[in-house]
């Protein structure tokens, strides 16, 4: 029994009784119907016959509480019960082939589309839609973070690393519908399939994500035992993932479009990876630059000198230190620092450190005595004295 005939037929003029009628009332009135039309008391007699069907069919609908409900609802709604227009008297206010005509496509926002999403509502209508179900939309993989531990010259030179990523795909089993393989899902009838649901209070109409389907638009009678039911999998894989050179420990690396695939032709999404940077045992980091502590004699601070001092890879390279060098100097060592964006390297920092002879031999020590004797005139606190006091 479609919504048309609920419309087209008046039930409560076939069985004679007002709208009104309870269902005692609805009972007696077909008991005596049928009795009269019966085909077994009026062989042969079509009209009979028919008038029987109109009556057994009213009574099926008026006997049935919900389906009575639905009948005087769907009556009310279109004018066509109560003091409205009469079924045959002069046809309804509305198109009903483009209501019922069934390919779902109502365009605009005129009232065939309002009225026909109202039956959708009321009654289920289920079969004959063709709309396109969430599933099917393209979607963008997700983004996923991973770490990654690094040497300290790995991280200046960059490399290349193997990442194995956990991320959620489709279900293998389901194809990622949620349902059982071989069953589908069926479309959402509360929102039909768009996932949302419009909310009205007063003047403000809010979109919800619809709390039948929660969103997903469909509706798994028969859930996938492997996924059960979400549609999604835990998908491992391992990737080579290039970290260039330069990043800083604690530093999250964007490598685009390498995170889950998309599905049905959607992007897939990003991977980031937060790296961690073992520290070096020689060298520090300010920045682009590489740091290093060199020790210096003090003959090589006094006199200068030029010394040897290791960069990250390669042979030592020679730095010329001049005469008078004070402790903690820092001398500019040029391109021997960390590789930079555009390819140019930072510098490497190397800042002397006079380191004081633990032991002398006695030359040594009849040397320096002499040393200390020519600069006896020479009070280094002086100064630091004086101004103590002027404080
Ligand atoms: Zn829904
Ligand atoms: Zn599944």
């Amino acid at each position: 029994m479609s919504t048309k005939d609920y419309l087209e037929k008046d039930y409560y003029a076939v069985l004679g009784v007002p709208k009104t009628a309870t269902a005692e009332e609805i009972k007696k009135a077909y008991r005596k119907l049928a009795r009269q039309y019966h085909p077994d008391t009026n062989q042969g007699d079509a009209t009979k016959e028919t008038k029987f069907k109109e009556v057994s069919e009213a009574y099926d609908v008026l006997s049935d509480t919900k389906r009575r409900k639905e009948y005087d609802e769907a009556r009310t709604l279109f004018g066509s019960g109560v003091g409205g227009q009469r079924p045959g008297g002069g046809g309804f206010p509305f198109d009903f082939g483009d209501l019922f005509g069934g390919t779902g496509q109502s365009t605009g926002g005129g009232a065939g589309e309002r009225l026909g999403d109202l039956f959708g509502g009321l009654f289920n209508r289920g079969g004959g839609t063709t709309r396109t179900t969430t599933t099917s939309r393209p979607r963008r993989g997700q983004d996923i973070e991973s770490e990654v531990t690094l040497t300290f010259t790995e991280a200046v030179e960059g490399t290349t690393v193997s990442l194995r990523l956990t991320s959620s795909a489709a279900c293998a089993a389901c194809t990622g519908t949620g349902a059982r393989a071989g069953t589908t899902p069926r479309v959402c009838p509360t929102c039909e399939g768009t996932g949302a649901a419009s909310r009205n209070l007063g003047n403000f109409a809010f979109s919800e994500p619809c709390r039948d389907c929660k969103g997903r638009g469909l509706i798994v009678d028969d859930p996938c035992p492997v996924c059960e039911g979400s549609g999604r999998a835990k998908s491992t894989r391992t990737i080579q993932a290039r970290i260039p050179a330069g990043v800083a420990d604690g530093q999250r690396v964007k490598l685009k479009a390498k995170g889950a695939p998309g599905e049905n032709g959607g992007p897939a999404g990003d991977l980031y990876i937060l790296t961690h940077v073992k520290p070096h045992a020689v060298f520090g980091r300010s920045g682009d630059n590489l740091t290093i502590t060199v020790p210096v004699t003090f003959t090589e601070a006094a006199l200068g000198a030029e010394i040897k001092v290791p960069i990250l890879k390669g042979m030592p390279v020679t730095l010329r230190i001049p005469t008078g060098t004070p402790n903690g100097r820092t001398f500019r060592v040029r391109g021997r620092g960390v590789t930079r964006k555009d390819g140019t390297k930072g510098d490497l920092l190397a800042t002397v450190e006079v380191v004081v002879p633990k032991t002398l031999d006695d030359k040594s020590r009849e040397l320096l005595s002499e040393f200390n004797t020519a600069t006896a005139g020479e009070d280094p606190r002086a100064e630091l004295i004086q101004r103590a006091r002027s404080e």
